[in-house]
């Protein structure tokens, strides 16, 4: 080991244990002038049994990117894991598990009346990875997480 690395909250999470899709806080911070933020896991497949293609995964990014900004004020950033199977998403504030579980659960119900033009930035110019889209795969797994429902309870 060169270095010993920082510990990172997820990488102590039993991810055997969860049962997705539910949202999670991760953590709230506050800076050195008060200001709160929040993080959360928004899972949306099961760990280690499924995972999110990346051209569907990325098509939910460029969506949900508008989508939960016209739902709920405050949002830093909302991106995917590297394992493909959810996002993270920082806000200023404390919103509560339920307000995201209810914002992402309405995106993903207008994600699915979208059309290829409504989603945004995904021309050469706009993104770096323009050709890995999938409007169609997107909407499939909208279906399903709701089909599932959106839990705010990560064990159960
Ligand atoms: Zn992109």
């Amino acid at each position: 080991m060169v270095e010993t690395l920082a510990s990172i909250e997820s990488f102590e999470l039993d991810h055997d244990a969860v049962k997705a899709p539910y949202v999670r806080l991760i953590v709230r911070e506050s800076g050195k002038h008060g200001d709160v933020i929040s993080n959360f896991d928004i899972r949306l497949s099961q760990p280690n049994v499924s995972n999110l293609d990346p051209s569907s995964i990325h098509t939910i990014e460029h969506c949900l990117a508008g989508l939960v900004r016209n739902r709920i004020q405050g949002l830093i950033d909302i991106s995917p894991f590297g394992c493909l199977t959810g996002f993270h998403a920082v806000f200023w504030g404390e919103p509560s598990v339920n307000q995201v579980a209810v914002v992402i659960t309405e995106a993903f119900e207008a994600l699915l009346e979208f059309d290829e033009e409504d989603v945004p930035g995904r021309s050469q110019k706009q993104c770096g990875t323009y050709k890995m889209h999938s409007l169609f795969g997107a909407k499939e797994w909208a279906k399903k997480i709701l089909e599932q429902g959106i839990s705010t309870d990560y064990l159960s």
